[in-house]
């Protein structure tokens, strides 16, 4: 059995630690966060049927109901039974919202009910429209489409979190500054997407929503929280496993505990691959050092795809470091050589506070998306999304500003 990679962080160059002090925080009674089989167990506990669990299941996930007194389902005796051994809903509030001109919303979520210490609120993005990485469902291109419904947007992408900060260390992330607070829960994982659905007025099974975990945080240092999430999000909140992608930076074992994943229960995988030969990567992917790409790639062979199901890998454009031609034909023989169906999403660094890295020139993005799609390897560009916010990827750092 692979090594538990929720167990690992990864500091600096080669440096590993057992993380023991960054889990979630102390339980409180919060219903949010336990399925329905759980749910049920605990109504049994209080004298109740077994399908009370799942009323309440339906109550919390379908429905969205964020307080007891609103479960109408339930008697009220019931209710306040509940209430008085300390049981609430507990589900993560959107705290703050920053609207970006291009109809991309960042939230701060508030994931419990204290504000200790600034760890209590983790990043959320909203992208209607998408921004044409990942469509969750193998179309890439279908955001052209737009604005088709009363609602405004036609398909919508949630960007989520699933730690406070994170500990890989890229260096030309905003994220990485923070350092590990926290890992998430997977109720606070799941719960931003049931708060954003909420917002939005989502119906899930009839709107197009694509998740993608790829806000703040490394998913695979924190694997049994994030797939408890996922598991909450397709069986209790009805979400496809299809329409959502995990991102990682390539934590081998993680990689090899989630090709173990069934398939109902498992997101695509996407790689943040960012250059083209360990020579580069490790420059400022520390976790390369502990990581090499062949390792990497030996660990996605390991995830039996479905039919039509590709391995994204991502490729951040640093201007005048990875972003010349001759990185693209690397890639492309890089890419081609893992024998695997994929694809490369390209995205233009964007710029943070304190980071020293240039964004590609004009031109260059462009360039290299052509050389890797004339090397036939299927290329697409992320649009960066709410810069105007710091809503783009590697922007998240609970900025307040905006
Ligand atoms: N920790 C995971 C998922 C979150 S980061 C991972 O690294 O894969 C999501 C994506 O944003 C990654 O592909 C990462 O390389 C990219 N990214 C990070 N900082 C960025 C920046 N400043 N500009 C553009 N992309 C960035
Ligand atoms: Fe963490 Fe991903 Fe940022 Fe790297 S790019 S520091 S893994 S959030």
């Amino acid at each position: 059995m692979p090594q538990d990679p929720s167990q690992l962080v990864h500091l600096d160059a080669g440096k590993i630690a057992l993380e023991s002090s960054a889990g979630p925080a102390p339980a409180r009674k919060r219903l949010f966060g336990l399925d329905a089989g759980a749910l049920s167990a605990l109504m049994v506990q209080m004298g109740e049927p077994v399908w009370r669990g799942h009323q309440l299941a339906e109550a919390i996930y379908r429905q969205r109901v964020e307080d007891l007194s609103e479960i109408t389902t339930l008697a009220k005796p019931l209710r306040r039974k509940l209430a008085a051994e300390g049981w609430e809903v507990g589900r993560p509030r959107i705290a703050q919202v920053f609207q970006s001109v291009d109809g991309t919303e960042r939230y701060l979520v508030q994931c419990s009910g204290s504000q200790a210490a600034g760890t209590e609120t983790v990043e959320t993005v909203w992208m209607p429209e998408g921004d044409e990485g990942e469509a969750g469902d193998g179309s890439d291109l279908d955001g052209a489409e737009k604005d088709t419904t009363e609602k405004g947007w036609d398909r919508a992408t949630i960007c989520i979190s699933s730690q406070v900060g994170c500990a890989v260390n890229c260096q030309f992330c905003l994220t990485a500054k923070l350092g590990l607070q926290r890992n998430l829960s997977a109720g606070e994982i799941a719960g931003q997407v049931v708060a954003v659905l909420a917002r939005h007025g989502v119906e899930v099974g009839r709107d197009r929503v694509n998740l993608v975990f790829m806000g703040m945080g490394e998913p695979f240092l924190n694997f049994s929280n994030f797939m408890g999430a996922v598991r909450l999000l397709v069986r209790e909140v009805g979400l496809s496993p299809q329409r959502m992608t995990v991102s990682t930076s390539g934590i081998v074992p993680g990689i090899e505990q989630f090709a173990q994943e069934p398939a109902e229960f498992r997101p695509k995988l996407a790689i943040s691959l960012n250059a083209p030969n360990d020579l580069i990567r490790q420059e400022f992917m520390p976790i390369n050092r502990k990581w090499n790409i062949e390792s990497l790639m030996d660990a996605v062979r390991l995830v039996r795809l479905r039919p039509r199901e590709r391995i994204t890998f991502e490729y951040v454009l640093l201007g005048g470091l990875t972003d010349q031609m001759g990185h693209a034909q690397e890639v492309a023989r890089l890419v081609r050589r893992t024998g695997l169906p994929a694809k490369v999403n390209l995205i233009a660094w964007n710029p943070g506070p304190g980071i020293a890295y240039s964004m590609p020139q004009p031109g260059a993005v462009e360039a290299f998306r052509a050389t890797l799609t004339a090397e036939g390897v299927p290329t697409y560009l992320r649009r960066p999304r709410g810069r105007d916010i710091f809503a783009a990827c590697g922007q998240l750092k609970r900025t307040v500003e905006g």
